[in-house]
């Protein structure tokens, strides 16, 4: 099947409630412009580089995902144009993208990446951290939170990966009353997105069943 197939199939197996990043991380711009020709706008990249590039050279109603590790001293690469950034996981980001957005006088939507998986390589706020952070909210005048992200061990044990995501779909209830209109909870990839939305999951990221594998 063509990336326009594959899309428009998977797309067609999503309930309604639930919005698809298309992961297009090491994909040339043909495919993505193969992706954006079907009416696709939601698009996630991994790396600052490749993401600012990507939005140079492609069209400006893209609506471009931050799902990678973000560092510091390149958030004022993105903040101009970025949609969501999905993944951040310290005080000290939050305080950078609050530093930059205010420079330009933007608000930035973001998630805040909780740690579920057991692998220690994976990033994250553990549970404690997360709400120190949301007792801050306040302070942070440009930044929107929306809601949670997060990623289950790499593994075949599904009921591991239920118990991870059922467990951040209770932080993310838990602190409903913290996130701004149309909340989100970003969980789910090509090989787990079924649990995830069995599980609470409104937003899923994928890539390699959409582009095939990297
Ligand atoms: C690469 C990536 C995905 C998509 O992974 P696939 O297995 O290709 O669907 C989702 N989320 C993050 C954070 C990623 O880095």
């Amino acid at each position: 099947m063509s990336v326009a197939q594959q899309l428009q199939t998977l797309k067609n197996s999503l309930p309604e409630s639930v919005t698809l990043i298309a992961v297009s991380k090491t994909k040339p711009n043909s495919l993505i412009l193969e992706a954006y020709e079907t009416g696709h706008r939601d698009f996630g990249e991994n790396k600052v580089q490749e993401l600012t590039n990507k939005f140079e050279q492609l069209p400006k109603d893209i609506k471009w995902h931050m799902i990678g590790h973000l560092q510091r001293n390149k958030v004022k690469y993105i903040v101009p144009f970025v949609h969501l950034i999905h993944s951040v996981d310290s005080k000290r980001l939050l305080d950078e993208i609050q530093k930059q957005a205010q420079k330009i006088n933007k608000q930035v939507a973001i998630l805040l990446q909780v740690h579920i998986a057991k692998e220690a390589s994976k990033f994250g706020l553990d549970q404690e951290e997360l709400e120190e952070v949301l007792k801050l909210k306040k302070q942070y005048t440009h930044i929107a939170f929306k809601g949670l992200m997060g990623m289950a061990t790499f593994t075949e044990d599904t009921e591991a990966i239920r118990a991870e995501f059922s467990f951040i779909k209770t932080l993310y209830d838990k602190h409903l009353g913290s996130w701004e209109v149309d909340p989100i909870l970003s969980i789910g990839m090509s090989s787990d997105y079924q649990i995830a939305i069995d599980c609470g999951s409104n937003m899923v990221r994928i890539g390699s069943a959409i582009f095939g594998h990297r």
